[in-house]
């Protein structure tokens, strides 16, 4: 396709705002391709490369000013181009408002205005992305300058905004997915899969239109091409108990995501086989059969030059094909540091060895996407982390705190569903100096790129509350001697309204305590329930504030913790009814 075509769909497409006209416009641009399908979809997303892949063009928003000012000639400076930029804030239409072409005798960056096709432009931006070493940046702005001097209008407006990663057209992810679908009449869903399993709207748009939905079926997980990792939201361990049979708690660590690749035959990068223009992968790790291991960052960059001791770890614990999630955590004297030690790290492209003296990190693997030729992507959270035990041979991360952690291994799940176990798991996390507890739902597949609502990361209570101790229960079985749960006031004018009860993060030494100390203030009992006069103040964490009519005050509290008692506050100190109140609006 020529790419002043591509250019005239683009703007169509940029001038429509109906999702649905959007995927028709999409549809017909990929219907129209040829072999440069595969860039096609990438392009109208405002992509150059596979989503799998980390290389950039690595060009400065100066040096493309540069370019656009010399391809605009003699009298126009980068300046200028930035002065315009200043004033319509899209350098496409900066780019757009210019004369190009008028820079002849320059036959070897295409001089005069002969027509660009798209793979030509593929081609160009590609050797731009290849260009290192001293002089590159010349080369850079070369190489674009070449192509500026060679469109039109349309085709400078898209061409900039293509290389500054502005496309801005409305074309999203869903809006290709659903084009190849209509395009090449295949269901919707095998796309969304094997998009989710090459992470290559290219690759998966070709196999698409030429192998139909048996090729889309047919796509895998390859170990050494990155997938999109899967994402938590923020959530409660009420919702979590209330939307699950059970909950997967584990710690939650303060590091960076990777994605762990080991093959002991060596990694090649898939998807690389094929030579028709716009296929080839720009990276040079086809050749790299030596390389066993290979780790990416949360966006696809390839950190393990940074990562000797976890590829020293995968090295001596793997031997079968795998894919693997987690954690990179930076350790001192078994505490974790902040996540920005390890960032320094992933960022250090000298001098490892010295780094690595300095802060040693440590891999928490969480999940296990491939295994000995299997994709587990549709496999339950359990069996996933049970393919993790096995393929780590049990190299279990300390989540033990009495073994505090001091080594790469595999993250310990425990599914349960009595909140208690989970206040015990987020407390250990917490006294080791993680950062809290994601809760998984046990059942659920690994759904790449999704923040969905089967992984919740539950931070720690921001506030807590001071609450008077007006009843409680006792306990049952071995805690039939000791108080077990415990009714919580709020102070108002005329006395106490109750908002709860707390019987969750209380050891058995704690209830021994607890019991010695309320006993004396038990003023009537009837059965298990004893009422107590107000004397004691426990602090109590909690994750919610909830309007309900089931305790005196009108509110209830959301998963209540005992942090402690408060021997320093009298009934009088403890929190007001209206303090509740306005900590329940500012939620
Ligand atoms: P956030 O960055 O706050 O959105 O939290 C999600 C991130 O927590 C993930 O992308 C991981 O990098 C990190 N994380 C730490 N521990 C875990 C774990 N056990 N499971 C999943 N993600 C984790």
């Amino acid at each position: 396709m020529e790419f002043a075509e591509f250019a005239e769909r683009a703007r169509d497409i940029e001038g429509t705002s109906a999702d649905t006209a959007i995927v028709d416009a999409v549809t017909e641009l990929l219907l129209a391709a040829d072999d440069d399908l595969e860039v096609l979809a990438r392009f109208v997303q405002g992509r150059v490369f596979p989503a799998w892949d980390s290389t950039t063009l690595d060009i400065g928003p100066n040096y493309c000013y540069a370019a656009i000012a010399r391809a605009a000639g003699q009298n126009v400076s980068a300046d200028d181009v930035e002065a315009r930029l200043a004033e319509s804030g899209d350098i496409g239409a900066v780019a757009a408002s210019y004369d190009f072409g008028g820079q002849t005798g320059l036959a070897e960056f295409g001089g005069g205005r002969e027509s660009l096709t798209v793979s030509e432009v593929y081609d160009e931006l590609e050797a731009l992305a290849d260009a290192e070493g001293s002089g590159s940046q010349d080369t850079k702005i070369d190489i674009l300058f070449g192509l500026f001097n060679r469109t039109d209008e349309d085709e400078a407006r898209y061409l900039a905004r293509l290389v500054l990663s502005e496309m801005r057209i409305g074309v999203g992810e869903g809006s290709v997915r659903d084009a190849v679908a209509a395009a090449f009449d295949v269901p919707v869903e095998e796309v969304e899969r094997a998009l989710q399993v090459s992470n290559d709207y290219g690759r998966v748009a070709r196999v698409a239109r030429e192998e139909g939905v048996e090729g889309l079926e047919s796509l895998d997980l390859d170990v050494g091409r990155p997938v999109q990792a899967m994402l938590a939201q923020a959530g409660t361990v009420t919702d979590a108990l209330e939307e699950w049979e059970t909950v997967g708690v584990e710690w939650k660590y303060d590091g960076a995501r990777v994605q762990l690749h080991y093959d002991p035959e060596g990694l090649t990068m898939p998807g690389t086989d094929v030579t028709s223009s716009g296929d080839a992968s720009p990276s040079d790790a086809t050749t790299d059969d030596a390389l066993s291991v290979r780790i990416f960052s949360r966006n696809m960059e390839d950190v393990t030059d940074a990562l000797p001791e976890v590829v020293e770890y995968a090295e001596a614990t793997l031997d079968e094909p795998v894919i693997l999630d987690g954690e990179v955590v930076a350790m001192e004297d078994g505490e974790p540091l902040p996540f920005q030690e390890v960032l320094r790290r992933f960022r250090r492209k000298h001098d490892v060895a010295r780094a690595r003296e300095e802060v040693a990190v440590e891999l928490r693997a969480f999940d296990c996407l491939h295994a000995s030729g299997d994709d587990l992507l549709d496999a339950p959270l359990t069996e996933r982390h049970d393919r993790l035990q096995a393929v780590l041979a049990g190299t279990v991360a300390g989540t033990d705190p009495d073994a505090p952690s001091s080594f790469s291994g595999v993250s310990a799940l425990t599914v349960t569903d009595d909140p208690d176990e989970i206040a015990g798991v987020e407390e250990n996390a917490l006294d080791t100096g993680h950062e809290g507890i994601m809760l998984k739902n046990p059942e659920s597949t690994y759904s790449p790129g999704r923040r969905g609502k089967n992984w919740l990361k539950r931070k720690p209570d921001v506030e807590t509350l001071d609450l008077v101790v007006t009843g409680a229960e006792w306990g049952e079985g071995r805690r039939a001697s000791f108080l077990g749960t415990f009714l919580l006031s709020a102070r108002t004018d005329s006395g106490y309204e109750t908002l709860g009860k707390v019987a969750t993060g209380i050891t058995d030494e704690e209830l021994a305590h607890l019991t010695e100390l309320l006993e004396p203030h038990i003023r009537s009992q009837d059965g298990q329930d004893v009422d107590i006069a107000p004397e004691v103040v426990f602090e109590v964490g909690y994750e919610e504030i909830q309007a309900s009519p089931t305790y005196s005050s009108g509110y209830a509290l959301r998963f209540p913790r005992f942090l402690g008692v408060r021997d320093d506050r009298t009934p009088d100190d403890a929190d007001s009814l209206s303090r509740v109140e306005r900590l329940a609006d500012t939620q």
